[in-house]
């Protein structure tokens, strides 16, 4: 079974691991096929799941609110987010302004098939709205019931820091902070981290095993696994790009012994790695099979010790992600549309 985590400084409990739909409901994965992951889940102890109304254009809320239909609403934990144009791409159809927010909120409820999320999330800062104009947004979606708890994604350490502060005076919490994290990436550690914790929130941390790279399943100059993110041509094979080079593949394939001295497979070391840091409350665990998400959950309640953490920091040398100006670079420039 998967271990709980509380979200931030609130009372809320989450699964270490949980499961998240980006890329597959809707797109990559039939219909079939992410229920019966879904259900591989719930099966395996995961509660809590993620999605966004941006995935698949809607269509993973949808598919994702399909598959929990009959399970007892108190006994998950349902994330969704609102930033991205979904619909047909009109000029209010995207960002975090009050309109946007409070009608994206009204059509991931109905997709999810739900009442309320139990986390809802600003998925990128909107340099085009006032901060003040969002948090009032959020506010009153809390208000209303439709969503319990409010978190972000891929925001600044002082984004953070400006949003806890106008959520206090407003009289609700931001307890999460949504960023990329792996073993390969961690340019939240320097800036994130310290002004997350300072605030009370805490990681949900995406793409934890690098979008499949940290298996160990890409070797260089191997030819790529069928059926694999790389080959996905609906979007994947493009998103998964950053981590498809040489050097890289390299060291991963490397880290093999370092999993084996823990009686690990590569996919579960990825994901137990992330967790040894206790500012993340659950690593978001994608899967296109059923049995991934069976293996990948046995990385729950795993330590590391110290000197294997050092082995594999060695391992990876400098093709380790670490500059924390790497948030605000891949940040929007303007609202995108
Ligand atoms: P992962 O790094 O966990 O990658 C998951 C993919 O890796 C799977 O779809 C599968 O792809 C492959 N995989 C999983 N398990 C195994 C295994 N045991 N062995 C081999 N391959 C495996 O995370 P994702 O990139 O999918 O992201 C996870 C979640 O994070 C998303 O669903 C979403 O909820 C969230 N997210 C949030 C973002 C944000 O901006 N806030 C951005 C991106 C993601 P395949 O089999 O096709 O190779």
């Amino acid at each position: 079974m998967v271990n709980y985590r509380y979200l931030g400084n609130s009372g809320l409990k989450i699964t270490e691991i949980t499961y998240g739909n980006w890329l597959t409901h809707g797109s990559q994965v039939e219909n079939d096929v992410a229920t019966q992951c879904v259900h591989a889940a719930l099966d395996a102890g995961i509660t809590s799941f993620d999605t966004a109304d941006v995935y698949a254009n809607t269509k993973a809320e949808q598919v994702l609110g399909d598959a929990l239909k009959g399970q007892r609403r108190e006994s998950l934990e349902i994330f969704t987010k609102v930033y991205w144009p979904t619909g047909p791409g009109g000029p209010n159809d995207t960002g975090l302004s009050r309109k946007h927010v409070m009608e994206s909120i009204n059509g991931s409820l109905q997709r999810l098939g739900t009442d309320y999320v139990d986390l809802y999330q600003a998925h990128r800062y909107d340099v085009e709205t006032p901060l003040e104009e969002t948090m009032q947004a959020f506010a009153d979606i809390v208000r209303q019931g439709k969503a319990l708890y409010i978190g972000v994604s891929e925001w600044t350490a002082d984004q953070i820091r400006a949003g806890a502060a106008l959520a206090k005076e407003l009289g609700f919490q931001l307890i999460s902070s949504q960023p990329q994290y792996s073993m390969l990436w961690r340019v939240i550690e320097d800036e994130v981290v310290p002004a997350s914790q300072e605030t009370g929130i805490s990681q949900i941390v995406w793409s934890p095993m690098a979008q499949g790279v940290l298996s160990g399943k890409y070797v260089p100059g191997k030819e790529l696994p069928a059926g694999s993110r790389a080959t996905d041509d609906k979007g994947g094979a493009k998103m998964i790009q950053r981590f498809m080079h040489d050097d890289v593949l390299e060291r991963v394939q490397r880290l093999r012994p370092v999993a084996e001295e823990l009686d690990l497979s590569m996919a579960q070391l990825s994901v137990a790695w992330v967790l040894q840091n206790d500012n993340v409350a659950a690593a978001l665990v994608g899967a296109s099979r059923p049995e991934q998400v069976a293996e990948n959950v046995k990385a729950s309640g795993v330590t590391i010790p110290a000197e294997l953490l050092a082995k594999i920091d060695d391992v990876l040398g400098d093709v380790v992600e670490r500059d924390a100006g790497k948030t605000l670079e891949g940040m929007p420039k303007t609202r995108v549309a």
